[in-house]
């Protein structure tokens, strides 16, 4: 018996609604949960469209629950607050609703609202692979070669430095919202002080890291048909999400993880669908202009923590996008600058990480992306490679 949770803030309704359906007529499932970031138009909607479908001649047959997620962290109230939420209301559903549910819910499943891909193959892989007995199963799927910068350049290169020989750097998808998890594995997290203050974009990393910690199973299933959802317009609609997710990498620097202590098996990925791999998913004349945008005199002073090598290119960038510079070595160098340095509330350091990263994303497109999606992919994969190697010598 399953919990499907949809965490929500503003989204396409219709999808939203669509998805509903799928969870709640997947056998395997007899509570679907949609946690609203706060009572917007959307989450209006939403509850207008559920109460639609129970009064209608054909109800859910699970009980279909929208909740106001619940101030839980200490940081940013963001999706960290929404998914702590959910997991308390797992835990303690049966309670709530007797009738309906004879015993304590085993699993909890997280998808994002907006996938418009979305089928019962997503629930089903997941229960297939906890029925295994699996204490966590994570969703990977094939992605553009320009999606999924946070992952590959804040945190797979964090991961692979600061704990080369555990599993960490070796999960596909560390930033993933579609996963489940079995009870075990969220009284794990409701019990961690650091997953429950994390309310921000940061509550990926630190569930991804909690589990890895400690010692939870880890399954990824490959998902072919990949995730269609909404994709962002430039760069500049994931600054919060690159400083909340490296803020959450550096938060967890000082923490040991024995190595290779978690089961982790990885269902053999496929060959990416042709409209995945001829996506562009930034708009990079956008993007560049970023380079030049929220330069201050402290960004300047600040920037003299970094080499010559970083902080010349990126001075003169103000006036002329330059991202040449940032190759993979230049990039790992400020990335430790920023580990010992950065200040997760300061206005300054937010915009000088954003942007360093920004060039580090325009320069592996310029180089890496336009030699060919497999190309672009290698490159990215090396990088973690070479890091791990790296960190393990220095050792
Ligand atoms: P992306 O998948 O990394 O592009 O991130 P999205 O913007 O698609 O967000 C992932 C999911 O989290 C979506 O279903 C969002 O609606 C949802 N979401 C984003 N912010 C919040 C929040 O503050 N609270 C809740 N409850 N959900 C959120």
């Amino acid at each position: 018996m399953s919990l499907v949770c949809f965490p929500f803030k503003t989204e396409h309704v219709p999808t939203v609604l669509r998805n509903v359906h799928v969870a709640a007529e997947h056998p395997a499932v007899s509570l679907v949960l949609l946690v609203g970031a706060c009572r917007n138009a959307c989450f209006n909607a939403v509850v207008s469209a559920i109460d639609a479908v129970n009064a209608s001649p054909t109800p859910f047959a699970v009980p279909v629950v929208v909740q106001q997620q619940q101030r839980v962290g200490a940081l940013r109230p963001g999706k960290g607050d929404g998914m702590n939420s959910a997991l308390d209301y797992f835990l303690s559903a049966h309670l709530v609703h007797a009738n309906a549910l004879s015993a304590p819910l085993q699993r909890i499943h997280f998808y994002d609202a907006d996938i418009s891909s979305f089928d019962a193959s997503w629930i089903t892989k997941a229960e297939a692979g906890a029925a295994l007995g699996y204490d966590v199963v994570r969703h990977y799927f094939p992605r553009s070669s320009t999606d999924a910068q946070v992952t590959w350049q804040i945190t797979k290169v964090g991961f692979a430095m600061l704990w080369p020989r555990t599993t960490l750097p070796w999960v596909r998808q560390p930033l993933g919202g579609e996963l489940c998890l079995s009870r075990t594995a969220a009284e794990v997290l409701v019990g961690d002080a650091r997953c429950r203050r994390q309310s921000d974009w940061g509550v990926d990393t630190v569930y991804t890291f909690v589990c890895a910690q400690k010692g939870l199973s880890l399954l990824e299933v490959y998902v072919p048909q990949g995730k269609m959802h909404a994709l962002y317009g430039g760069l500049g609609d994931l600054k919060t999400m690159v400083c909340e997710c490296f803020a959450a990498v550096q938060s967890l620097r000082g923490e040991a993880v024995r190595a290779a202590a978690a089961v982790h098996q990885i269902d053999p990925a496929g060959a990416a669908p042709r409209d995945i791999r001829q996506k562009v998913a930034y708009d990079v004349e956008k993007s560049l202009g970023l380079l030049r945008a929220n330069w201050s005199a402290r960004q300047e002073t600040l920037l003299r923590l970094f080499g010559e090598d970083v902080a010349a290119p990126m001075l003169r960038a103000r006036n002329w996008p330059e991202y040449g510079f940032m190759t993979e070595r230049v990039w790992v160098a400020a990335y430790q600058v920023c580990l010992r340095e950065f200040v997760r509330g300061d206005d300054d350091w937010r915009e000088l990480l954003f942007r360093l990263w920004v060039a580090r994303v325009l320069n592996y497109t310029m180089r890496d992306v336009v030699r060919g999606y497999e190309y672009a992919m290698q490159a990215n994969t090396e990088m973690v490679m070479k890091l791990l190697v790296q960190g393990d010598e220095a050792r």
